[in-house]
């Protein structure tokens, strides 16, 4: 017997019989000792009780409840609950694709239910900058627009906007009442294109370029030899701070191309002065400083796995492990290093079902196979992003998201040993209409698991041509001024 729950209880017992949960009296208890996050609840015929340490796990119970509610009637039965992992993560890119406020906040709302805890917005990237910056006014006259025909957007000559302080204030107040943290993401020293676009001292070259309208790596990143940079950077991210109160913010670090850094002789001199072995290490220097400053404000830092190729990385920083293939991260975590496992073929939520579907999302143990004892402690959770490049609205948003989000959010809180495909595509039918009445197109089953014929198809057309390492050269489009 199973629960109608998502995410699957991980321990039930149940003692036969059903009641109606409306007509049982609630009562609530507190244990100190408890973790924030963990609920019991006992239904007897008469009586619903919840113990938690407070009210997050009161409000954790409360999602079980409604859940099983919605149903009928519920079994009589005890439930002692707590997550797998602490971090349930999910995130948005708005920089490629923008989205309304109401359509973010019904995509938090879905994820509320699933019991995610973290929000991880992607506000800035070579495509846009999205955030209101009243320091750096060209961020958002500048790099918020971008001119012309790039990512399927045939008819527009002008793409972009930036989502106002008091309407990322109203987001994180939405994701507050839903103990949700919000992390937002400042992208550095890569996928700065929209930066230089609009202050173009920044890059090495210091040439104009303009806002970038494809997917892809491009070579224009921040210099690492400019004391200016660090200005900036410490300058944008105090702004950023007083809008975001969480304790972490997200520094990015992948995709940082090598080329400018070689050719620049600021660059060159900062790896002399501070005897860094090449420019890997540079990218190292560059994210320390920036971490030492947000540790100063008192904040921990968050990167992607890239940022420990300079194999110098403060220790403190938390690594998001997206697409690692010699297993640094999970060397890390054995190491005492946190992680968070965000695995790009798993938990990319952007790629068709073709490429990942349901049942692989589904059966990714977070515990990684090259995590030893000590590693598998250090993984923080999971986190399942949504990359906009070819999500130009909400229903394609939707389309890709659900149900593949709410396998990730299980797997963040279900232990492995607890999960069950077959069980878990049945509870997923029953959200249709929860999500439906967010405004959330949920994928029709046909679409979850496709046959061989249509994965050939996808892996053809998208993985050869994205992900081959060979490939991922192609994917670096010049800048028009390039060379
Ligand atoms: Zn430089």
């Amino acid at each position: 017997m199973t629960l109608n729950v998502i995410p699957k209880p991980n321990t039930v017992e149940f003692y036969g019989g059903e009641v109606w949960l409306s007509e049982n009296k609630v009562t609530y208890k507190t244990n100190e000792h408890y973790p924030d996050e963990y609920y019991c609840i006992e239904i007897t015929d008469g009586e619903t009780i919840i113990t938690t340490k407070g009210e997050k796990g009161r409000y954790y119970a409360h999602l079980t409840l409604t859940q099983i509610e919605e149903s009928g009637k519920a079994p009589v039965c005890k439930i002692i609950d707590l997550p797998a992992f602490s971090y349930r993560g999910f995130m948005i890119d708005s920089a490629r694709h923008m989205q309304t406020i109401d359509e973010i906040k019904a995509y938090i709302t879905a994820a509320a239910r699933f019991k995610f805890n973290t929000f991880h917005w992607h506000l800035c990237d070579d495509q846009g900058w999205r955030i209101e910056s009243e320091k750096y006014p060209r961020l958002n006259e500048i790099g918020s627009w971008r001119y012309g025909h790039g990512f399927g957007n045939p008819n527009m000559s002008k793409y972009g906007g930036y989502y106002t302080k008091e309407e990322i204030k109203e987001i994180i107040e939405f994701c507050r009442e839903r103990y949700i943290d919000v992390i937002p993401e400042i992208d550095m020293p890569g996928h700065t294109s929209a930066i230089i676009a609009s202050y173009p001292e920044l890059s090495c070259r210091g040439k104009q370029i303009g806002v970038e309208m494809q997917g892809g790596i491009y070579k224009n990143i921040l210099c690492a030899g400019n004391e200016d940079v660090f200005s900036f950077c410490f300058g944008i991210l105090d702004e950023v701070m007083e809008i975001f109160p969480g304790e972490y913010i997200h520094i990015g670090g992948d995709e940082a191309p090598k080329a400018r850094w070689c050719n620049c002789q600021k660059c060159q001199n900062r790896i002399k002065e501070e005897g860094l072995k090449n420019e890997e290490e540079l990218q190292g220097y560059f994210a320390n400083r920036i971490i030492s400053y947000l540790e100063a404000k008192g904040k921990k830092a968050l990167a992607w796995n890239e940022s420990l190729n300079s194999g110098m990385l403060n220790n403190n920083t938390i690594i998001c492990d997206w697409m690692d293939r010699k297993h640094k991260s999970e060397e890390y975590a054995n190491n005492g290093g946190k992680i968070i496992v965000e695995d790009f073929y798993h938990y990319y939520l952007d790629y068709e079902y073709g490429m990942t579907p349901l049942k692989k999302t589904y059966g990714l143990n977070p515990w990684l196979p090259e995590l030893d004892y000590i590693g598998r402690q250090n993984v923080l959770g999971v986190e399942a992003p949504i990359w906009t490049e070819y999500v130009e609205d909400f229903d394609r948003m939707s389309y890709m998201c659900f149900p593949r989000l709410i396998a990730v959010a299980e797997s963040g809180w279900t232990l492995d040993k607890y999960k069950d495909y077959e069980d878990f595509k049945a509870r997923v039918r029953n959200q249709r209409s929860f999500l439906e009445s967010l405004g959330i197109k949920m994928a029709d089953e046909s679409a979850w698991d496709p046959g061989l014929s249509v994965k050939a198809k996808v892996m053809s057309d998208r993985l050869k041509s994205i992900l081959d390492p060979a490939m991922i050269g192609a994917t670096l489009f010049p800048n028009k001024d390039d060379e």
